[in-house]
């Protein structure tokens, strides 16, 4: 095989390597990301559950007012009562008594259900928050971990980089252009073996003029229907 193919495939698998450990550091990255996303969000339900207590406290100080109201009803009637100078009168501020008392029990009712809705709400922040300080906990081992290892992986694509560069300043330098130029948009399928005649990177088959060419010519041939770099696969 042409000596400058045979760099240009050496060159495009490094630099497939290199792409190759991108999605490494993003797994690395993404078990963090999510355990702090996870943290927020637990956070964000943790105010939420603030605001609604305030609500319910803001229910409670209401019906609190209520009986007060209520209280100071029922000491007026009291009052009447021990004036009072007929029956019909007597019968009507009893009826007004038991409405006043009707509404109290509905008012202490209201006033224990909020204030079970508040413990609920109060005990669902402590378990929150619980989970919020474990998570921090893994969240401050994680990152000093993640960084270890991306570190890692960003050395091993350094070395593979080196490796590149050396190759580089031996080759040709309109050739190494040329690459560039193709994997600006081809990417990691830049140069691409035939199989079965057909363009490895858009699969399109080659006709037979172009075909012998590859196979004879000592030139870089591209695909005449993509622009690929073209090369014949060497059978062992
Ligand atoms: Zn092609």
């Amino acid at each position: 095989m042409n000596k400058h193919l045979e760099q240009l495939i050496e060159i495009s698998n490094l630099d497939k390597d290199i792409d190759a450990l991108e999605p490494k550091i993003e797994l690395k990255r993404s078990e963090l990301d999510k355990t702090i996303r996870s943290k927020e969000s637990k956070n964000l339900q943790s105010l939420q559950l603030e605001e609604e207590k305030k609500d319910l406290k803001l229910q409670v100080s209401r019906n609190d007012q209520t009986l007060k109201d209520i209280n100071a009803k029922l000491e007026n009637i009291h009052k009447k009562i021990s004036e009072v100078r007929s029956e019909r009168e007597l019968k009507a501020l009893n009826v007004e008594e038991e409405i006043a008392k009707e509404q109290c029990t509905q008012a202490n009712i209201e006033i224990e259900r909020l204030d079970k809705e508040l413990d609920h709400k109060t005990d669902l922040q402590k378990s929150l928050q619980s989970d919020i300080n474990e998570l921090d906990k893994i969240i401050k081992s994680l990152e000093g971990k993640v960084n270890e290892e991306i570190q890692i992986i960003k050395d091993e694509q350094q070395k593979i980089f080196s490796q590149k560069q050396k190759l580089i300043v031996k080759m040709d330098q309109k050739l190494i252009g040329f690459y560039e130029k193709v994997r600006k948009w081809a990417k990691n399928s830049s140069v691409v073996p035939v199989r079965k005649q057909a363009c490895g990177g858009c699969f399109i088959r080659i006709n037979d003029r172009v075909y012998t060419e590859i196979i004879q010519s000592n030139d870089i041939i591209t695909c005449p229907h993509c622009g690929r770099i073209l090369y014949i696969e060497e059978t062992k």
